[in-house]
């Protein structure tokens, strides 16, 4: 079954895009199919993906206003190795133009339902804001990823998120789940963060992954050569700790589905 991620988060420059794009190409080199959805008009998961934002005719801006299908979107991430849904600066315009279409809110999901039966991951990189095309990304996914920095103001910000994914669910896409809390930029020297980090694992227990990614300066490298980090140095530790995710997501996966399959009784034992 395909498993819908919104990489979240509204406060800028967390790492959700870096997350996007490492995580697509590591869940690929897992031999997952998958898609990445920029859904923001800084285009910076196109370009990372090695894909020109500003040379693409069809992005998602098409696509949610219904102009074009996704398929017509829909181009390949040569270096990473998965299918993406462009965007560009065009989409900053959409907030206003979708005001009046019909289920403004959905536009997403009923687009990704034309292409999802492709994929096992559709990642959704969105915006920093919790804005129309945040609330379409969690409308269309399944469960939230949210990746965060231990700093001292990260734990109020969780709590909007919070707030903001319990009004989706009540009003627009009951089944949504928070997938998990990523901690990025980490640095186990300073202090705070590990406070921050206790305090995180204290309220959300084995919601945060057991995966940290560290502060590498491999990471910010690797967007200006439009490539993920495991194409530009895969023996940093930026490269690894993405794999190692991808890593922990599958095994996570692979225990739900057996947990579900031995309380139904169809389990092997
Ligand atoms: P925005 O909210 O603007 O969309 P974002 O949450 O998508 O930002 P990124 O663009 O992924 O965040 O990261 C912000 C900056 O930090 C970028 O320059 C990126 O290269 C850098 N960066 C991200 N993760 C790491 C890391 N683990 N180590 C070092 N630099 C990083
Ligand atoms: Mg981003």
């Amino acid at each position: 079954m395909t498993k819908i991620l919104a990489i979240t988060n509204q406060k800028g420059g967390v790492g959700k895009t870096t997350t996007g794009v490492n995580l697509a190409a590591s869940l690929s080199a897992a031999r997952q199919r998958v898609l990445l959805v920029d859904l923001d008009p800084q285009g910076n998961a196109t370009t990372g993906s090695g894909v020109d934002k500003r040379g693409r005719a069809i992005t998602i801006y098409h696509v949610l206003l219904g102009a074009r299908a996704i398929r017509e979107a829909r181009t390949r991430s040569e270096s990473g190795e998965y299918d993406l849904i462009p965007a560009n600066r065009e989409l900053a315009g959409a907030e206003i133009e979708m005001v009046g279409l019909e289920r403004r809110e959905a536009r997403l999901k009923e687009a990704l339902a034309g292409v999802a039966g492709d994929y096992d991951y559709i990642l959704i990189d969105c915006p920093p804001a919790l804005n129309l095309l945040t609330v379409n990304g969690l409308t269309a996914a399944h469960a939230v990823m949210i990746p965060m920095q231990c700093e001292y103001y990260a734990l109020e910000g969780l709590s909007d998120l919070v707030q903001t994914v319990k009004k989706v669910r009540a009003h627009l896409n009951p089944e949504l789940q928070i997938e998990g809390l990523l901690r990025t930029m980490f640095d186990s020297r300073n202090t705070l963060a590990q406070q921050v980090s206790a305090q995180l694992i204290e309220h959300f227990g084995d919601k945060v992954y057991r995966t940290v990614i560290p502060r590498n300066v491999r990471l910010a490298e690797a967007p200006s050569h439009g490539v993920p980090a495991l194409k530009f140095d895969k023996a940093s530790k930026g490269a690894q700790a993405y794999l190692a995710l991808a890593g922990e997501m599958l095994n996570r996966r692979q225990s739900a589905t057996q947990d579900l399959q031995g309380r139904s009784g169809h389990g092997q034992g």
